[in-house]
């Protein structure tokens, strides 16, 4: 199949919107990452995701929305919590994805659970290619499963060349990691993952909130994750990654005394001036939505360059930081030095 590159023209919205209903799948630009979409209604085409990205089955996918009156419409949740109410009235449209009891959706969509993740995205190429569907999205991350999530449309040719009909491309992705994922179907609200919408946002509209264990840690043997996407190798590039947690000189000293190994530094701008090696630097130190903003993306560069050892700075876990560290943890297969 050839993958026809679109830009997010009237008649090219139109164009992804019927191939959508239709059953086929679409890359298309959000304001988090690019998604690979398709109409969340129709089991077999929602199937198609899991086999282009290679995807495991029981990780179920975010429907997508463009007005939240589709979530009564289309009868995608059983109920709306308070909670719920609370946080679409403050976030969206936007990065915030909200977990409930499921209506009547697809089991391939929820892989089985007895819950659905809704969002509404913000970026206005999203918000016309849903409503030109007229129908729920479903879309997970556009990227081949394990892999960094793209967040430009190259980088979703890249993944789905020869595998999807179409890619919107609405530029890049401001916020550029996925959205945050938080759970209102239990008694307590419980953040699953970390992302554009800080913990300390979602405690302003809820109160006291709990932080799965999995967001910050890896998970134990045998410990089920209540977000499945949790327990995967993730966002993980070719190289191999060891993230160093450490004051700058700390970590300039110690990369730099690896320089014969031929290692890389996934970086701070700042780190950039001392360093005698291959930099990739991820943002500056305290610019947490920079760090945000351009992590897939120099992970990508990685890959493309073949770096084989890399040595991280550990990002920090507060604020929009907190998204930045759960997915390099990850990249890094939780391979962390300390040094004192
Ligand atoms: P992605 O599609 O790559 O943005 O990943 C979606 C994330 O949301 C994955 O980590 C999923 O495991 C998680 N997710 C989706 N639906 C649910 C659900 N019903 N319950 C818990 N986690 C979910
Ligand atoms: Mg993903």
């Amino acid at each position: 199949m050839e993958t026809k590159v679109l830009l997010p023209t009237k008649e090219n919205i139109a164009k992804a919107g019927e191939a959508l209903f239709n059953g086929q799948l679409v890359g298309i630009p959000t304001e988090t990452v690019y998604g690979l979409a398709a109409n969340a209604l129709d089991g077999e085409a929602v199937k198609s995701i899991f086999a282009a990205k290679g995807r495991p089955a029981d990780n179920p996918l975010i429907v997508h929305i463009s007005d939240i009156s589709q979530i009564e419409r289309f009868h995608l949740v059983s109920e709306i919590p308070e909670a719920a109410e609370k946080l679409m009235a403050a976030y969206w449209p936007g990065p915030l994805t909200i977990i409930m009891k499921k209506g009547d959706v697809p089991s391939e969509v929820t892989a089985g659970l007895d819950t659905v993740a809704v969002r509404f995205p913000s970026h206005p190429v999203t918000k016309k290619i849903i409503t030109a569907a007229n129908c729920p999205l479903a879309a997970p991350s556009a990227n081949t499963s394990g892999k960094p999530s793209p967040t430009t449309a190259e980088h979703v040719f890249h993944d789905m060349n020869g595998k999807i009909p179409y890619i919107v491309d609405g530029g890049a992705c401001e916020v550029g990691v996925e959205s945050t994922v938080i759970t209102v179907a239990g008694d307590v609200p419980v953040l699953l993952r970390p992302g554009g919408i800080t913990p300390e946002q979602l405690e302003a509209v809820l109160g006291h909130i709990e932080i799965a264990d999995a967001v910050l840690n890896q998970l134990k043997e045998g410990e089920t994750a209540a977000s499945p996407g949790m327990k995967y190798k993730h966002y993980a590039p070719s190289a191999k990654i060891t993230l160093i947690k450490s004051s700058d000189e700390k970590y300039i000293e110690y990369v730099n005394a690896h320089k014969d190994e031929g290692a890389a530094a996934l970086c701070y701008d700042e780190d950039v001036p001392f360093l005698s090696v291959k930099t990739y630097p991820y943002g500056a130190k305290n610019d947490y939505e920079s760090q945000a903003n351009r992590i897939f993306d120099v992970l990508r560069q990685m890959d493309d360059d073949g770096a084989g050892i890399v040595y991280g700075r550990c990002p920090d876990t507060n604020g929009t930081a907190m998204a930045v560290y759960n997915r390099l943890i990850r990249a890094a297969g939780f391979e962390v030095i300390e040094l004192a």
